[in-house]
């Protein structure tokens, strides 16, 4: 059914200018498609990778005006400005990108703001661009000797434009950057974890997104043949973002949906508010406005999430049972210390969390770590894992240095964790978020994705991401988004995609909490496997039967210090150990 969907809209496409239809719809739809190219690319912002920009149309101008000075001034070929037009919007996002993007927060917004102020008013008030007058007399563009100096001539390039953008976009999304792309909009802790280097995704993501715009600028200086810098201030910047959440900033037809409603309504109520309320002026904005809050309020996803849900659930088709399997990491010596945590500690403020804590790890071994609520068991994980840094002594892995590395750096080296709190992308399937752990197994990129060169690594991914799903009994499930799944298939999934990783320690905190009986047998089955095969494992888990039936050693921590180290028998006996659980949870 998606599949006649889209070949009745391309046909309809085509045929739209074909028809006796009247001048007028089709300049609407040119704007629709300029509009369009450039609510792509606040999808891929805003929608996939959680960053808001309200200056998509300072970039739009950036591209416009670089066509329509370099055409009528100095001759250039608009075969030429179009590259000239994204060399220069590739240069201001990247600077703006870099400099704002590794703040947090508000300020891409603000930034963006700024910039579209800025960039209106420069345009404005340099003689050379004609000031607010901008510049008239654009020529059309030439395509193979045909100029395209009519809505209908136009129209089918910029359509093409608009599809390919459209196909390149929805590639991009479905692949190992796509799925990095939607990992950063969880938080940086998630995506980091699983060795995504979140500040060159969100800068990528930035990019991108201006030169989608920077495209719809091109064109559309040939299209108006003038440019003045109008459409492209703040106000067409926040049309933009309107555009993207009313459509649904997580679709590319979102894209369109929004940029179709848009145009259509805004021209339906320029002509039907100034009768009903007398007068004129621009009333569309308030009801622009009341919508977005009703929007916002009812339908966060947008219209096009409406229709999705009436459409049957896409389901990805198996095609990778026959795919190479991914290259393995090499495995430590069984009995080599993996890991070794030297006398570690963590303040927060005047609060010591853990308090110079030293254990070993080594390969082929499950390490217990237990201890009350608040023993500081986390904060060891996350100051292992780079998550947080430590406030002293040294975490080792194999005998290099590992603390004050990033996190996706350790992960790199071979560590891979669970969460407490379980962290995914909700509406993206099991198996998506599985194969999210193998990201540092895969190296295809943008461009790969888009012209979808990637599909070779991408069925490796896949098949590794199944083949781990299956070892801890979900595969069944990978079809499902994950938000669909209860707490316990949650944590298994966690434990896929560390595995998808290949990695040589493994951290799990509380993997048990919410499982049932069988499924917790199931996963002490597959820990042991793990530990047999030579994994390392460092457990957290506060049920002692599961605890105590797998672990080789126990560390106990308590008020962040290191209580006792032993085997199961001598922790069992140790009434230190039952002093600090009494009047506790157990
Ligand atoms: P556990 O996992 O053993 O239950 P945690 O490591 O989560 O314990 O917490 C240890 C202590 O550190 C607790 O007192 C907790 O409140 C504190 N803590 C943990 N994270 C932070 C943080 N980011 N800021 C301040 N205090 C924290
Ligand atoms: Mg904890």
């Amino acid at each position: 059914m998606r599949r006649w969907f889209l070949i009745a809209f391309v046909i309809g496409l085509a045929l739209l200018p074909q028809l006796p239809v009247p001048e007028f719809w089709i300049t609407q739809a040119n704007y629709i498609g300029l509009y369009t190219l450039v609510v792509i690319g606040l999808v891929l912002l805003t929608g996939v990778a959680g960053l808001t920009s309200f200056g998509q149309a300072a970039f739009v101008g950036l591209g416009a005006y670089t066509a329509a000075y370099l055409t009528l001034t100095q001759g250039v070929s608009p075969w030429l400005t179009v590259w000239i037009g994204l060399a220069l919007t590739f240069v201001a996002a990247l600077i703006l990108g870099w400099i704002t993007l590794r703040m947090s927060g508000h300020y891409l917004p603000l930034a963006t703001i700024a910039w579209g102020l800025s960039l209106y008013y420069l345009l404005g008030n340099v003689d050379g661009l004609g000031k607010y007058d901008g510049l008239l007399g654009v020529p059309a563009l030439r395509f193979f000797g045909i100029e395209l100096n009519t809505g209908r001539s136009f129209y089918y390039l910029l359509w093409a434009i608009v599809v390919l953008a459209a196909l390149a976009a929805s590639n991009l999304l479905d692949s190992r950057t796509g799925r990095a792309m939607r990992a950063v909009k969880g938080g940086t802790t998630l995506a980091e974890a699983m060795g995504v280097d979140t500040f060159r995704t969100k800068v990528t993501a930035f990019v991108l997104a201006a030169l989608l715009a920077s495209i719809s600028g091109w064109l559309f200086a040939h299209f108006q043949r003038t440019v003045n810098p109008s459409p492209f201030g703040l106000n067409m910047g926040i049309e933009y973002l309107f555009m993207a959440v009313l459509g649904g900033v997580g679709h590319v037809w979102g894209a369109l949906m929004g940029a179709g409603v848009v145009v259509i309504l805004k021209d339906q109520l320029q002509v039907w508010l100034p009768r009903l309320l007398g007068g004129s002026g621009n009333y569309e904005v308030i009801v622009f406005g009341i919508v977005l809050v009703l929007v916002l309020q009812y339908a966060r996803d947008g219209l096009w999430a409406f229709i999705e849900a009436r459409l049957p659930r896409l389901q990805r088709r198996v095609d990778w049972a026959d795919a190479a399997a991914l290259p393995g990491r090499a495995r430590a010596p069984h009995g080599e210390v993996v890991l070794d945590v030297a006398a570690v500690r963590k303040e927060f403020g005047g609060l010591v969390a853990v308090k110079d804590v030293s254990f070993q790890v080594r390969a082929g071994e499950i390490l217990g770590l237990i201890g009350p609520n608040g023993a500081g068991k986390s904060t060891l994980f996350n100051l292992v894992t780079g998550v947080l840094p430590a406030s002293g002594g040294a975490v080792r892995l194999r005998g290099e240095r590992i603390d004050g590395l990033a996190s996706r750096e350790i992960a790199r080296r071979g560590v891979a964790r669970t969460f407490q709190h379980v962290k995914m992308i909700a509406g993206m399937t099991v198996l998506d978020n599985v194969a999210l752990g193998g990201h540092l197994r895969g190296g295809c990129g943008v461009a790969a994705a888009m012209l979808r060169l990637d599909r070779a690594e991408e069925r490796r991914l896949f098949r590794e991401a199944e083949a781990q799903l299956r070892r801890i009994g979900m595969a069944e499930r990978m079809h499902e988004p994950a938000g669909n799944l209860a707490l316990g298939p949650q944590r298994l999934m966690e434990i896929a995609r560390a595995l998808c990783a290949d990695p040589t320690l493994l951290l799990l905190d509380e993997p048990a909490a919410g499982l049932r009986l069988k499924e917790k047998q199931a996963l002490a089955d597959v820990l042991r496997q793990l530990r047999d095969e030579g994994l390392s494992i460092l457990l957290v888990e506060h049920d002692m039967d599961l605890v105590m039936g797998l672990v080789d050693r126990i560390v106990v921590m308590e008020f962040g210090t290191r209580l006792l180290e032993g085997t199961r028998e001598e922790v069992q006996a140790s009434p230190a150990v039952r002093a600090a659980y009494l009047g506790t949870e157990h």
